[in-house]
């Protein structure tokens, strides 16, 4: 069951993720390249000065879509390959502000065989992303294939219409938690995007 959801146009994105995804930008294109991206965005009032670091919700998500439009822009065909890599740098900066919960999650994990490790992080992703914001929606599912990680509110793709899939920072996300919990290298593919028409963004972790 989905639930009923405000216009794309006025959700709102926890600051503390639009904070995450600005500093994982500095760091793989430095401080040059991020204000170039974020003045093309319109978003230059976050030059020098970072969203706070709090999970309030004063960031309109479409903001968030249009950063990530704005690097894949910049680097055109390399866009996808640089928005992953900040997708992973934006988790590793999450794991750091969160560095008790990650700890005691990752002794957890450690009990646990590989494929059960994919399935808690993925729903841990998805319950801590609900439990911020009132308009995230988020299923885990289990397929043949793999699990699937199906976003029905995605930021990264709000408000925007694509071909193909356009959501790479999500990919990288979802890589990098994977990889924190299991210590491998997991293939993710989004098989399915909002900005050409689905209803939910869907990411594949394939089955090793
Ligand atoms: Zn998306």
């Amino acid at each position: 069951m989905v639930r009923e959801h405000q216009e794309p146009e006025r959700w709102r994105f926890t600051n503390a993720l639009m904070r995450q995804a600005i500093l994982a930008i500095g760091e793989v294109m430095g401080e040059r390249g991020l204000n170039v991206v974020l003045r093309q965005a319109g978003l230059e009032r976050y030059i020098g000065s970072l969203p706070p670091n709090d999970l309030e919700q004063d960031t309109p998500t479409v903001e968030y879509a249009t950063l990530n439009q704005a690097v894949q822009e910049f680097y055109g065909r390399a866009g996808k390959g640089m928005l992953q890599r900040i997708g992973r740098a934006s988790f590793r900066y999450g794991v750091e502000e969160q560095a008790t919960l990650m700890g005691v999650a990752g002794t957890a994990l450690k009990l646990m065989p590989q494929r059960t490790r994919v399935k808690f992080i993925l729903t841990q992703m998805a319950k801590s992303l609900m439990d911020v914001n009132d308009e995230t929606y988020i299923e885990i599912r289990e397929t043949p294939e793999g699990f699937v990680l199906a976003d029905f509110t995605c930021g990264v793709c709000c408000c925007r219409e694509a071909e193909h899939p356009i959501c790479h920072l999500y990919i990288g996300s979802i890589s990098e938690a994977v990889r924190w919990a299991t210590g491998q290298d997991y293939q993710v593919q989004e098989t399915e995007c909002r900005a050409m028409g689905a209803e939910a963004c869907c990411f594949l972790v394939a089955g090793r």
